[in-house]
């Protein structure tokens, strides 16, 4: 089991939340600006480290928020939790 901390609700079980991928994607100003293989990665590609990774996490059967979470994806440790629009560590 994991303890997910919403940043609106406190720490809940993993079981009331739901991932939605790596936080911090920036869609393009322009998307018509931008070429087909530029498009397919916003689209498509994500990075998938081993280590600490920034993601977007849903309290779905709770507040209905999302929220980004710094999750250690061996060990499944959360450093923090942070609103979107606070600042946070951004995914290199
Ligand atoms: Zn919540």
């Amino acid at each position: 089991m994991m303890l997910i901390p919403c940043p609106y609700c406190g720490p809940r079980d993993e079981t009331e939340f739901h991932c939605g991928g790596q936080a911090h994607v920036n869609h393009p100003n322009d998307p018509h600006a931008v070429s087909d293989e530029e498009w397919a990665d916003f689209l498509f590609f994500r990075a998938n480290p081993k280590g600490v990774f920034a993601e977007r996490w849903v309290h779905a059967a709770g507040c209905r928020r999302w929220f980004n979470v710094r999750r250690d994806t061996v060990t499944n440790d959360i450093q923090s939790s942070y609103r979107i629009a606070e600042p946070g560590t951004v995914n290199e």
